[in-house]
């Protein structure tokens, strides 16, 4: 299934527990998948997933999937965010 570029937008960011490097794929519909990009040393031998699906009322924290670590996007992470 194609997706077209309008509907999603991408953020990446750094898990500040674990330093996984995560892209966050938010989607038209309000939902949002975040996606390992790189795992941290912390997780590299037993991450819990690579991939998470957050549906349209999960909230606007993030979680990461390596360590399940709730990653709130407005502050004081967002300065981790690599570009936006
Ligand atoms: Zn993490």
């Amino acid at each position: 299934m194609a997706i077209s570029p309008d509907d999603f937008t991408v953020s990446k960011l750094a898990c500040p527990r674990c330093r996984s490097r995560l892209d966050v794929i938010e989607t038209s519909s309000g939902g949002r998948t975040v996606s390992v990009t790189g795992l941290g040393a912390a997780v590299e031998q037993h991450a819990i997933a690579l991939q998470r699906f957050q549906g349209p009322g999960a909230g606007p924290d993030i979680i990461c999937p390596a360590c399940e670590y709730r990653i709130d996007p407005s502050a004081p992470y967002r300065a981790r965010f690599l570009w936006n």
